[in-house]
């Protein structure tokens, strides 16, 4: 994508969706290398779009790209990347070079296997691993995704901030899907998630729209990051409408509904729904934010902002129906809050969160703790 497309499509993320993190997805080529994939965030960043009470913006830019150097890792970080995700896809180095040769661009696996160390040597404190299951027996890849987990941990004392395991779907061109005997069953999926949980239990769990809502609502209590109204064509959220999408997106997604629909699905649940970008934006990363999770610190402030930004959400792109469901429950998020002072929150901390919800239901955006 051109530079002026790629911001045709942020205004819509960002405008008209209420977006705002993205995982912005580079293809393997020489052209989308690390100085692409700078002005691409750098342009995101820039977006600012007037909405119903406030405006829109995008506040953190994750990045899932292909594995670099520290001299391109380098040129990311101080662009102002968020998290930097490489999936190994399958961590069975057999099933790696059947389904990616020596030859072809992506075929070296240690390259891949060490590119999060790279980031993290050239100063990326934030870094997300992931597996592509139903490439190889699930349970080798779980111990494959802990054991990448330790190793990290073990070089740099700071974990993965996130894990993600997208089930193998089937895609145009790719009849890898309908021949493998690895697919993963449901109730094994639940199991993987559930261990990885157990097992990581710092790290954020992303479950994507692969799933269906279904599976999504019973593996969300172990998750805490979704996406959303998420399209992967290529200009897909601008450019095309949903029917041109079903042509060229990448793989079928599970979940298709719309950002709007899925929020309300969550608060019928009881489930509050945050678009906090807050820690990474105060410097609380890589090992700063390792010991405010481990010692549940991060947790209260993810709190007192899952709700102020679930209020700014509500106020510009909510629809009626999801707005009534919203302000319910944060009215039960906030007395919730009342009832833990001064135990995890001060009085003082409790002052400031109810002025900054005032505040944001008169408009301002971006308050935060
Ligand atoms: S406060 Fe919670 S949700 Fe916000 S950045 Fe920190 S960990 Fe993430």
């Amino acid at each position: 994508m051109s530079i002026p497309e790629v911001r045709k499509e942020a205004e819509v993320l960002a405008g008209k969706l209420g977006h705002k993190r993205l995982v912005v997805v580079f293809g393997e080529h020489p052209s989308s290398g690390a100085d692409y994939i700078c002005e691409v965030m750098r342009e995101i960043y820039k977006v600012k779009v007037k909405t119903r009470r406030g405006f829109g913006a995008i506040r953190r830019v994750n990045v899932n790209a292909a594995p670099m150097s520290i001299a391109d890792y380098k040129k990311i970080k101080a662009a102002g990347i968020g998290t930097f995700q490489v999936f190994q896809e399958t961590y069975h180095l057999e099933t790696y070079n059947q389904v990616h040769p020596y030859s072809t661009i992506k075929g070296n696996y240690l390259w891949r296997l060490y590119s999060l160390h790279r980031a993290m040597e050239a100063g990326i404190d934030d870094v997300a691993i992931g597996a592509l299951f139903g490439l190889y027996d699930w349970r080798f890849e779980v111990m494959g995704l802990l054991a990448h987990a330790r190793d990290l941990e073990k070089h740099f004392g700071i974990g993965p901030h996130t894990v993600s395991f997208p089930r193998l779907e089937p895609a145009a061109n790719t009849p890898f899907i309908k021949k493998t005997d690895h697919a993963v069953k449901d109730e094994d999926f639940k199991k993987l998630v559930a261990v990885l949980r157990l097992s990581i239990p710092y790290a954020g769990m992303i479950v994507t729209c692969r799933e269906t809502p279904q599976m999504m609502r019973e593996v969300i209590a172990m998750c805490t990051q979704r996406d959303a109204s998420s399209k992967v064509g290529i200009g897909a959220y601008s450019e095309r409408g949903d029917a041109q999408e079903e042509n060229i997106q990448q793989f079928i997604l599970g979940d298709s509904r719309s950002l709007d629909a899925v929020i309300r699905d969550l608060a019928s649940m009881g489930y509050i729904t945050s678009f906090c970008t807050a820690g990474y934006r105060c410097g609380r990363t890589g090992n700063n934010i390792m010991t405010m999770l481990k010692s549940g610190k991060e947790g209260c402030l993810c709190k007192l902002n899952a709700v102020l930004t679930f209020q700014e959400w509500l106020e510009d792109f909510g629809s009626a129906e999801t707005r009534k469901i919203g302000e319910e429950l944060i009215a039960r998020e906030i007395a919730e809050i009342e009832k833990r002072v001064p135990g995890d929150f001060s009085p003082v901390i409790l002052q400031s969160f109810k002025e900054y919800h005032s505040r944001i239901k008169n408009g301002e955006r971006d308050l935060c703790f």
